[in-house]
């Protein structure tokens, strides 16, 4: 811990040094973690680290970068602003790049623009919002007991009353499954507004929030006072909560603030028949096959999930075009977690025989001697004879571990797991 709170801390500056410089630092690094764990020191240090669940130190810089471009594109710091905008304008690009520079190309591999942060020069607190700007009449009735006609009768009388004033009614949606987000917003009887798709990690929440925001634009394109149904009740509580201050939810704020005479939000149930909502439900879904506009909306969270899913991926590929026995034991890069309550020894002999290095296969490295040989069944030693193919280990084994496979016992490593292993290399005498 403590020599990882030394590498963290400023990785985003020596993280560019060049590797002949970097070398420094691994040693120790790699020696600690090694230490960490209790691993034979011929074990490669790929293998060490997976088990101890640690980055190397170029993934933790990649990581940390990658991680720094979520707080640059929302950045509200005019200084910090004006580096990336220098940054941008230099085109030749230096040998060693800026960790500034490293991010914009970051951004830019993910098709993230930086854009001038454009001030919002009037910003509304909630409390500037009229009571009856935001009806939640409907949400006074509980979902679980309230039945869709009821739902459906309510609406009617609130929506014939307001029309009798002269209010328009238009429907907005956010739609969101495995591959597609989208949004629409409609008009009562179905007319599409405005539809479009949505970067492929943004929440069902800015989906939704998008396509109010959205509607407010229409309505402020057009005469008349409008009242925007979602069926979303996160949205409209955020746009009360005075904490919520992410730049999509004040933009809907300051609209509603500024004309409270022409506009006015509602919440009304999703799936109980009342026909825009209905609508526009259809609408949205219909974005992931028809070809429909796509917008680059997310906020801070929409981009980290994004970024961190995007991390993982490169991982996982790197992890499976390597080739060793340690990855037939953790074929998906997982830190194994040990119980607490078994002594040191067992759980070193454990790991061990999981990274595959150990005295009996590996000590003629460190002693310069021959590669050892079984002497049963004349052949090199080596750990996956060791578990796979040798004619002395193969009935205690056997007799040991009863159904389940070496390699699925190496996987788990639950107490009664690292007891067995313990008593196969007691038995067959394994110098670990
Ligand atoms: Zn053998």
């Amino acid at each position: 811990m403590i020599v990882l709170s030394k590498i963290d801390y400023g990785i985003y500056i020596y993280g560019n040094s060049p590797k002949t410089t970097l070398k420094y630092l691994k040693s120790p690094y790699h020696q600690a973690a090694r230490r960490s764990i209790c691993a034979f020191p011929t074990s490669p240090i790929k293998n060490i680290l997976a088990e101890a669940g640690l980055p190397t130190i170029e993934e933790r810089h990649r990581e940390l970068i990658s991680k720094l471009v979520v707080k640059l594109i929302f950045s509200k710091n005019s200084v910090i602003d004006k580096d990336i905008h220098q940054s941008i304008r230099h085109k030749s690009k230096k040998r060693i790049q800026s960790s500034i520079s490293k991010i914009i190309d970051k951004a830019h591999e993910m098709e993230l623009q930086f854009k001038k942060p454009r001030k919002i020069l009037l910003s509304y607190p909630p409390w500037h919002i009229k009571p009856d700007s935001i009806l939640m009449n409907l949400a006074h009735y509980n979902k679980a007991n309230t039945s869709n006609s009821v739902y459906c009768s309510l609406f009617s009388d609130i929506s014939s009353e307001l029309k009798k004033d002269g209010w328009e009614f238009i429907f907005t949606d956010g739609s969101k499954s495995l591959s597609h987000t989208s949004f629409a917003v409609t008009s009562e009887n179905g007319f599409i507004l405005r539809i479009g798709s949505l970067p492929e990690s943004t929440s069902i929440f800015t989906a939704e929030a998008f396509a109010i925001l959205h509607a407010l634009k229409i309505t402020m394109e057009n005469n008349g006072k409008f009242i925007i149904c979602s069926d979303s009740i996160s949205v409209l509580r955020a746009i009360n909560n005075p904490n919520n201050n992410t730049d999509l939810i004040s933009s809907i704020r300051n609209k509603i603030a500024m004309m409270p005479k022409k506009i006015k939000l509602m919440w009304t149930p999703g799936h109980v028949n009342i026909r825009g909502n209905e609508e526009a439900d259809k609408a949205a879904n219909s974005a992931k096959e028809a070809p429909v506009f796509q917008f680059n909306a997310f906020t801070k969270q929409d981009l980290k999930t994004r970024i961190n899913k995007n991390l993982k991926t490169l991982q996982q590929t790197e992890w499976s075009l390597y080739h060793h026995h340690y990855k037939k034991v953790n074929p998906t890069k997982s830190p194994p977690k040990y119980p607490t309550n078994l002594p040191k020894r067992k759980i070193t002999n454990f790991v061990r025989l999981r990274l595959g290095h150990i005295s009996t296969t590996h000590q003629h490295l460190l002693t310069r001697n021959n590669h050892p040989i079984c002497v049963t069944c004349n052949t090199t030693l080596n750990i996956s004879h060791i578990l796979e193919n040798c004619q002395i280990s193969k009935p205690i084994m056997d007799s040991v571990f009863k159904n389940l496979s070496i390699y699925d016992t190496l996987k788990n490593p639950n107490s009664k797991n690292i007891e067995n292993v313990n008593k196969f290399i007691e038995t067959l005498k394994l110098t670990l």
